[in-house]
């Protein structure tokens, strides 16, 4: 292949195809090519090896007879036209014994870069051939620019999208920090002063001299529930704020799932009693004691949330809470017989503060972040969380966490 450059030298380097079946033909462009000092020239008096030695010989330029037998110079302009690379200039010099304008046009409209009619001037052959080589060089010189300049677009436009992704990142992060602030502030007054003022309401009521033993137990109870749903929704806002900001730590330890199942089964039977739902427990028979390497607060709070959303949002019917055990993976999960949610709330259902009623009138009580949060703990343990529901039928949350061998480091 010759060389970019416009030293005159380079070019005598260029691989040069003849093509002619009169063998003193042949011989004499050869003889004059090799006193010009080219050094790479093959010729072929027989127009059918033209396509093979094109293929190994790779030239940078062929001198081409029209009038041959087997193949004419224009069949083999036309069969070579798929072989030659479109992104460079394969110059073709035709010389020829027909010097009728019709041949010479019809030459130069198929295929040819130039035409020379026989008998030619070997003066003027080697000054058309060194021409048309440097045009080739200028072509490659060009298509390698190109290359570079195409490269160069490629790179700039990944950084810009990289950039542009970035700040999309940037911005949905800033957004959604607004959002969990403003939502904050909504849902302060809401989810805090609700508790705050059943706590403050009994505490005064408390203090009335004429109040009975039973009176008084009752009111210390409901001030009890007021300050767990408030201590809860402070905890939601916490786990919240370290989900978010990436400062969750988590503390592995081989943990009894089954002790675990037991002991929330216990915190929220009574919430079942109360709203005459069957509580059943799903657990492997032939696992009774597995033990999974995790962060067990993590998992609880998961469970949790999930229980109580399920116990929440169902009116009659059940609640199942279970899981099952594959060799690296065990998949959690709480179903209910529920009010279900709808395809559009789904697809959100694990951002912030997203609640099926979000009206001040809701009936339900809640932060809108506990999915947020089961979603945020999953993700840490390396685990996925989903949801199958039906409006009116009920839901399953589910959730998966590998199973480790040894603490995670
Ligand atoms: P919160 O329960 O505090 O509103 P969550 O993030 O836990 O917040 O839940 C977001 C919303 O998802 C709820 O407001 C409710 O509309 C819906 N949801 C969650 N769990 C269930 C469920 N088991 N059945 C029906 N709807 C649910």
């Amino acid at each position: 292949m010759i060389e970019t450059m416009k030293d005159e030298s380079v070019f005598l380097n260029a691989r040069i195809l003849i093509v002619d079946d009169q063998q003193p033909n042949v011989d004499l462009l050869e003889g004059f090519l090799e006193m010009q000092g080219y050094s790479e020239v093959k010729s072929i008096t027989d127009s059918r090896d033209v396509f093979r030695l094109f293929e190994s010989f790779k030239p940078d330029l062929i001198l081409l007879d029209l009038a041959m037998p087997y193949f004419t110079g224009y069949e083999i302009m036309d069969k070579l036209k798929p072989m030659i690379d479109p992104n460079t200039f394969l110059p073709i010099l035709v010389l020829s014994a027909n010097i009728s304008v019709e041949a010479k046009q019809k030459a130069l409209s198929e295929g040819a870069s130039d035409f020379l009619s026989k008998p030619f001037d070997l003066t003027e052959v080697g000054l058309r051939i060194r021409n048309l080589l440097y045009a080739r060089s200028l072509h490659i010189q060009l298509a390698d620019q190109n290359q570079q300049l195409e490269e160069r677009v490629r790179e700039r436009t990944q950084e810009l999208q990289k950039l542009a992704e970035d700040l999309l990142a940037a911005k949905n992060k800033a957004e959604a920090s607004d959002r969990l602030k403003s939502s904050f502030l909504q849902t302060i007054s809401h989810e805090i002063r609700t508790p705050m003022n059943g706590i403050l309401g009994f505490a005064s009521l408390l203090s009335s001299p004429d109040l009975t033993e039973t009176e008084k137990f009752e009111f210390i109870s409901l001030m009890e529930v007021s300050a767990d749903r408030l201590i809860n929704t402070i905890t939601d806002y916490v786990d919240i704020s370290m989900i978010n900001s990436d400062n969750l730590e988590t503390s592995y330890q081989r943990i009894n799932v089954k002790k675990l199942i037991y002991e929330i089964e216990n915190k929220y039977t009574n919430a079942c009693k109360n709203k005459h739902l069957s509580f059943n427990l799903h657990l492997p028979s032939d696992l009774t004691e597995f033990e999974l390497i995790t962060d067990q607060n993590f998992l609880r709070s998961i469970l949790s949330h999930l229980l109580a959303n399920a116990i929440k949002f169902t009116k009659t019917g059940s609640i199942d809470l279970g899981y099952t055990v594959e060799p690296s993976v065990v998949t959690f999960f709480v179903t209910d017989t529920g009010i279900g949610i709808d395809e559009e709330l789904q697809k959100k259902i694990f951002e912030n503060f997203i609640q099926g009623d979000d009206s001040i009138t809701r009936i339900f009580e809640g932060s809108g972040l506990g999915l947020s949060i089961c979603q945020g703990f999953v993700k840490k343990l390396d685990g996925t969380i989903e949801i199958k529901s039906a409006l009116g039928k009920g839901s399953t949350f589910s959730f998966k966490l590998p199973i480790y061998t040894d603490i995670p480091v």
